[in-house]
């Protein structure tokens, strides 16, 4: 009988250090020897595409969108090369493969491609072979063979893409907190660890800024029934699994976006300028509609490029950031929120219903406090969450 394949993905800190690949090995050694077949995705080493992306940006604010696929796709390189070494040392077969060899085909949306295909017939060889196969995350090749990125945290996709692809029996997502929380635990002490989280919820959290799994990672797991499970490196747990069809919180989590940018521009210009970031690949994160301007919220690091087509429409731009609550009950709770954090003197831009969501922008600098607000009134002080405990109890 074959035995059971799982994939696991360990993140930038996960992989950061030498060090940190040794425990990262332990791992994968643990899954080897309990009978799994093991593929592995990593990212690059912690700090290293903001590396390669500042050196790109010393030479031109918008370099080629080529080449700097090219370049970003270095990053995970080194990490799977050095992990595969590390496991060879340790007596175990391991070889690393690029996005490229392992047969991960994308779109030609260079920074922000879409995986179409993966061929796994050398991934299936080699693990026929009994070795343990490494494939560099965030990357792929388009149809023309040229290397494609798939947006920044794309590694999380390559691994759950890859889980589909090879029929996994569970895509594992190793990272530096030791499960998905009901907001950012750095930033929200009191966040809760949900031992399980609802795909909606989760593609909701994804889709407004909370980083520990790309959106397209999400949404890949849910559509292919894809087992979807966060867990630490650093430590031995359960982590958070990513289950059900349903929201069944009044409140499931708080998340945050940072490093936004509001473009301000007339009124009559929205329209085309929306489908200009559309064309040119910038994600609009909010539009801000006020009477006399309309503001475009954008990544930080997208203005420049829509700078560069619209600079003689743009009147002013601010830094601004995103704060979504997430849940059932979350459209009830508009009205409240503003007023909780007016009291507590935070002001709100901006706010907006969406789909079982609100979400309100607010000041980069006040957006911290906003969250511990927001979450100690309609998380920590509520039973909310407790009726998805309940029925993750429940099965
Ligand atoms: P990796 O490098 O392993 O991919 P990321 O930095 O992309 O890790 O994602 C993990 C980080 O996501 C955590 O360190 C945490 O600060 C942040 N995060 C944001 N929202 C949440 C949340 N709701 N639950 C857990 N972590 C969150
Ligand atoms: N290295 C890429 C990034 O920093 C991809 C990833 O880590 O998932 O965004
Ligand atoms: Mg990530």
């Amino acid at each position: 009988m074959e035995k059971p394949l799982i994939v696991q993905k360990f993140g930038g800190t996960s992989v950061g250090t030498i060090d940190r690949i040794a425990q990262v090995a332990e791992h994968i050694i643990q899954a080897k020897n309990d009978g799994n077949q093991v593929v592995v995705v990593v990212s690059a080493m912690s700090g290293e595409t903001n590396r390669l992306l500042g050196l790109a940006q010393q030479i031109d604010a918008v370099p080629s969108a080529r080449e700097l696929d090219v370049l970003l796709s270095a990053g995970e390189q080194v990490s799977m090369a050095l992990l595969a070494m590390t496991l060879n040392r340790n007596g175990y077969s391991a070889i690393s493969l690029t996005g490229s060899q392992a047969g991960i085909v994308t779109d030609s949306l260079h920074n922000d491609a879409t995986i179409k295909t993966i061929d796994t017939s050398k991934i299936d060889e080699l693990l026929a072979q009994d070795q343990i196969v490494i494939v560099a995350g965030f990357q792929g090749v388009n149809e023309k063979g040229d290397i494609t990125t798939l947006g920044r945290g794309g590694s999380d996709t390559s691994a759950v893409t890859l889980a589909g692809a090879l029929n996994a029996k569970e895509c594992q997502i190793f990272t530096d907190v030791d499960g998905i929380y009901s907001c950012d635990p750095r930033v929200v002490k009191g966040a809760r660890k949900l031992p399980t989280i609802d795909f909606p919820s989760m593609t909701q959290m994804a889709k407004r800024g909370a980083k520990v799994l790309h959106l397209p990672c999400v949404e890949y797991a849910w559509k292919n029934d894809v087992p979807l499970r966060v867990l630490s490196t650093f430590d031995v747990n359960e982590g958070s699994l990513v289950k059900g069809e349903m929201c069944l919180s009044d409140v499931s989590g708080i998340a945050i976006a940072r490093d936004l940018v509001s473009i301000e521009i007339q009124p009559e210009h929205e329209e085309q300028v929306i489908k200009q970031c559309q064309m040119i690949g910038i994600e609009v994160w909010n539009v801000i509609k006020k009477a006399e301007w309309t503001g475009i919220v954008i990544k930080q690091d997208a203005s420049a490029k829509l700078a560069l087509v619209f600079n003689d429409k743009i009147r002013n731009s601010e830094a601004v950031s995103l704060l979504t609550v997430v849940g059932l009950q979350a459209k009830e709770l508009l009205h409240l929120s503003c007023k909780l954090l007016e009291e507590q003197g935070v002001t709100v831009n901006y706010y907006e219903q969406a789909c079982q969501c609100i979400q309100l922008v607010v000041p980069p600098e006040c957006v911290d406090k906003a969250a511990n607000i927001l979450h100690d009134s309609y998380i920590t002080q509520s039973g909310s969450i407790d009726i998805q405990q309940k029925h993750a109890l429940l099965g």
